[in-house]
């Protein structure tokens, strides 16, 4: 048996390329070891406090609490903006399941919503609609949430304009987008309140985590509250509310503060990564990268995203595209799944004339890690060029 499995001819498997791996910057481990000097492994401590600032110094947020996740960002934003059970939310459809799960958790039914073709992101049109149509229903939405999906910022005027004007709450979901500009200012700053996410293939991580921002000190404080298991000023152990245990770590806030240190970088490196794909997409016919409208947008370039169009470049599908890199141990993905396609989601209710669905076709999400080797770049090339060619 075992001569057996020793003649067996030795595949060489290059090593695996992945679509967005951590990528740390060098002195993550100094705040990690003045935590442990300090003995500050306990939740909260000086990481907590300085990676808050150093969030708000680099967004120019007014206030920010860093949290377990971006997904316990959004819930904690839809707890603060008044969500409770039975209400309607109003959601991007077009984005990853952790901007509409929340909703599901404050008993709260999502109402997805269509994106534009410009940015892929939440349609004003489409928004209005559903919200001129809902309150015909009786049925006013609490909150609305849209999402910079791969860093390319929303129409954020727009969208913006639309909920002041029927007053309600809109929640940013800036998880994918944490040193992208609209405007010239950061995403994480718009709305009622924003979420960002440290989590592992985010542009920056602390191996899990996520920050709550907003202009209003006050309900930072009270997500602050909530975070820590709402606890009321008593010598014992008082609560007048449900509380979660949301709060990160000062040892994964070592990990951020460390990582806030390169993320300019981080954000120049994807950036370049997308250029390399852009200039050696420009020589084929039928694939098209995701571009930034106009100078109002400023992309991280999170991931870089292209849509395939087999009608114009002799029949290759974007799934062609991306079992040709996977047998190349390079990982690939399509667009994000609708969320009004997904089956945990199915009884939900959706405005929208079929542009996310599209996108999800035709679209791929290429290897865009800000540590991505020049070698990498020569086997994806390769593998592309096979196929296109
Ligand atoms: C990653 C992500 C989240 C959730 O962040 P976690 O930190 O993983 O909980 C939310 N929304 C979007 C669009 C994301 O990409």
């Amino acid at each position: 048996m075992s001569s057996n499995i020793l003649n067996k001819p030795q595949t060489q498997v290059q090593p695996k390329i992945w679509l967005s791996s951590p990528h740390m910057g060098g002195q993550e481990l100094d705040f990690i070891h003045q935590a442990f000097e300090s003995n500050w492994i306990a939740p909260l401590g000086p990481n907590v406090d300085g990676f808050e600032k150093d969030i708000c110094s680099f967004t120019n947020s007014a206030n920010a609490a860093v949290l377990t996740s971006g997904t316990a960002a959004i819930h904690l934003a839809l707890v603060l903006a008044g969500v409770k059970e039975g209400d309607e939310v109003l959601c991007q459809s077009f984005t990853f399941s952790a901007s509409a799960n929340p909703i599901t958790y404050c008993g709260a039914t999502p109402v997805f919503i269509d994106s534009e073709k410009k940015t892929w992101n939440i349609c004003p049109e489409a928004l209005e609609v559903a919200i001129k149509d809902r309150l015909r229903k009786g049925r006013k939405p609490a909150a609305v949430i849209y999402v910079h999906l791969y860093g390319m910022p929303a129409l954020v005027d727009e969208i913006q304009t639309i909920c002041d004007n029927y007053g309600i709450p809109l929640i940013e979901d800036a998880a994918e987008a944490l040193g992208s500009e609209y405007k010239g200012e950061k995403c994480g700053t718009f709305g009622f309140l924003s979420a960002l996410s440290f989590n592992g293939n985010k542009i920056i991580t602390t191996s899990g985590g996520g920050a709550l921002l907003g202009r209003d000190a006050g309900l930072i404080a009270k997500a602050r509250f909530l975070a820590t298991q709402a606890r009321d000023q008593a010598p014992h152990y008082q609560h007048s509310h449900i509380g979660y245990n949301y709060r990160m770590s000062n040892i994964s806030a070592g990990i951020g503060r460390g990582q806030m240190l390169v993320l300019k970088d981080r954000v120049s490196q994807r950036r370049a990564n997308f250029e390399r794909y852009r200039s050696f997409f420009a020589g084929y016919e039928g694939i098209q990268v995701q571009t930034e409208p106009d100078e109002s947008f400023f992309s991280n370039r999170w991931l870089s995203c292209i849509l395939v169009d087999p009608n114009k470049n002799h029949g290759v599908t974007r799934e062609i595209i991306r079992l040709a890199l996977e047998e190349k141990n390079i990982e690939a993905r399509p667009l994000w799944k609708p969320m009004h396609m997904q089956p945990v989601f199915s009884g939900c209710a959706y405005y929208g004339s079929g542009v996310s669905e599209q996108l999800f076709e035709q679209g791929l999400c290429l290897p865009s890690g800000s540590n991505l080797e020049e070698e990498d770049f020569t086997r994806i090339f390769e593998v592309l060029k096979n196929i296109l060619n």
